[in-house]
């Protein structure tokens, strides 16, 4: 590890996205056609992962691929991010994850997820490797991978080790986590409702605050985000205008900012720059893609500082 950088863990899911534009979705049993396929590099750990390195953190992703050739180029892709990919391990006989995705002409997308490898980073796999995720400075989860191991790493993680942010993604009744060990929950406004079966925002995040989460950040698409710590007043923080064109991976944007910032920054100063990091992310078409490094960052702050 690079001790000048902030040292960024992630476990979890690294994916193919698959996809497919159709006129319309196909009926049981029907056949249609649609465009030529697209293959995108995906999987909300990995999106992370590359997030929180553009943005120059040392990052080092756990988690499984699949033997098949989709594999390796998942792990090509993520090291040309600058993602150390060393303790992601292959599982010879398994498939790597797939998300196959249709999107019809109104923008309506249907999403098949087969978690392949990713359901395979099981207690086992993170407790050998808990000594190396334990001394990074932050610890990025998302919940694309059994909710059993998250679960069991939270439990494992001595009490000073690193902060840990939770993107509860995709939402999961989250009564197995030990919250008391999450530093930062940073649902979107309808992961929140389910995650805490609560209608309202403020509501919501209360409860999970008292499951013991110690802050929680609901972001708001193009409203920004509010930030409910567990003691203070809550903030609103609105997101810059932006000329959106695909909001895929807005969230892993700012998950990823977060992670990279919070180290050498407290939070009111890391969440203005994870809005913007997401908000950038929707300028651009793509998942991994779309996510913006320091320099373009430092760009799209600047004139908005003066
Ligand atoms: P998710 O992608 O998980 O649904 P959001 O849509 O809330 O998450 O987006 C995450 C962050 O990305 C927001 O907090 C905001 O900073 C930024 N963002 C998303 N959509 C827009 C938008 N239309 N305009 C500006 N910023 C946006």
């Amino acid at each position: 590890m690079n001790r000048d950088k902030p040292s960024v863990a992630v476990v979890g899911s690294i994916n193919t996205d698959i996809v497919i534009e159709v006129a319309r979705m196909p009926e049981p049993g029907e056949t249609i056609a649609g465009r030529a396929a697209a293959f995108y590099s995906g999987g909300k750990g990995a999106n992370q992962a590359v997030a929180a390195a553009r943005l120059g953190a040392d990052v080092r992703l756990f988690g499984k691929v699949g033997g098949d050739p989709l594999g390796g180029r998942l792990l090509d892709g993520l090291r040309e991010s600058g993602v150390d990919v060393c303790a992601v391990e292959i599982e010879a006989d398994t498939p790597s994850g797939l998300a196959s995705i249709w999107v019809d002409r109104r923008g309506d997308n249907a999403i098949v997820v087969a978690a392949g490898a990713n359901g395979l980073v099981d207690t086992e796999y993170v407790g050998r490797h808990l000594d190396r995720i334990a001394a990074a400075d932050v610890l990025l989860l998302q919940l694309e991978i059994p909710i059993a191991t998250v679960a069991h790493l939270l439990h494992a993680l001595p009490a000073a080790g690193p902060t840990v942010i939770l993107d509860p993604a995709p939402a999961h009744d989250l009564a197995s986590l030990p919250l008391t060990r999450v530093d930062v929950l940073t649902p979107n406004e309808h992961e929140l409702r389910i995650v805490s079966g609560s209608d309202t925002i403020e509501a919501g995040a209360q409860h999970l605050i008292d499951l013991g989460a110690k802050n929680v950040i609901c972001t708001l698409g193009a409203d920004g985000a509010v930030w409910i710590p567990s003691s203070g007043p809550i903030m609103r923080l609105p997101a810059p205008n932006v000329d959106v064109v695909d909001t895929t991976a807005a969230g892993d944007a700012f998950a990823g900012a977060l992670a990279s910032a919070l180290p050498g920054l407290p939070l009111a100063a890391a969440i203005p720059l994870a809005i913007a990091a997401g908000a950038l992310a929707t300028t651009v078409r793509g998942a991994q893609p779309s996510l913006p490094n320091a320099a373009d960052l430092d760009a799209f702050l600047a004139p908005r500082l003066r």
